[in-house]
């Protein structure tokens, strides 16, 4: 078993994440890539994250039709700051240790991670894939080795596609009511649309 994890906020899921999703799955052959939307993102306290019953409803809808792509409740039930290091260690327990594990991410994400909790423990339960994003500078994994001990042999740099969309993006085009219908797939926009989400997102370029 070749297990992806693509862990994240999800405020709202976008064609970004599927993209990277579709693109490490058929690279690395994995058998499916579960999408784990946090409860509680620790380091995004600067901002009201929309409820995790919101964002892990959107993620059903998105991933509904795709195949190997399925999302898991575990850091909403498991309640507080969502932890990687937790999350990584409860899926071992479950699966065992002949699954092979893949923690996904941006190069912005793989960037901060010397600041995540314990990243020598996740690198010892999962290597992580890292691929690139549209103004994030190239990955270096000198100065991630020298906060990360043995990271550079656990990490794999992936060339996949660039999709320059983020969910910051998106949700400041709903507020200022700029189309969204090229970023997000159908489902979810309606689903956007029905609950009106998004609309008072402070936006910056409307100063
Ligand atoms: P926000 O703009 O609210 O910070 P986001 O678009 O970065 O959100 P997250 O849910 O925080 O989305 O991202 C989850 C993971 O997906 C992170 O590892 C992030 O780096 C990665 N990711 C998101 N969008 C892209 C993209 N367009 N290309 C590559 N990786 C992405």
């Amino acid at each position: 078993m070749r297990l992806g994890v693509l862990g994240g906020t999800f405020d709202p899921v976008h064609n970004g994440h599927l993209a990277v999703a579709q693109a490490v799955r058929d690279r690395l052959q994995l058998d499916q890539i579960i999408f784990v939307p946090a409860c509680l993102p620790w380091l995004k306290k600067d901002r009201q994250v929309t409820p995790p019953e919101h964002r892990i409803a959107m993620l059903r809808l998105a991933l509904a039709e795709r195949a190997g792509l399925t999302v898991s409740p575990l850091e909403i039930v498991r309640g507080g700051p969502s932890y990687t290091a937790d999350t990584v260690e409860e899926l071992r327990r479950c699966l065992g240790t002949e699954a092979e594990l893949f923690f996904i991410m941006g190069c912005d994400s793989l960037a901060g991670l010397p600041r995540w909790q314990d990243p020598a423990r996740i690198i010892k339960m999962c290597r992580l894939v890292a691929v690139p994003r549209p103004g994030c500078p190239r990955t270096d994994l000198t100065a991630l080795e020298a906060a990360i001990p043995g990271i550079s042999g656990r990490v794999v740099l992936l060339d996949a596609p660039v999709i320059d969309v983020s969910a910051t993006d998106i949700r400041r085009r709903i507020a200022a009511g700029l189309p969204v219908d090229h970023l997000v797939p159908p489902p979810v926009l309606r689903y956007i649309r029905e609950h009106r989400l998004y609309l008072d997102e402070v936006n910056p370029s409307a100063g």
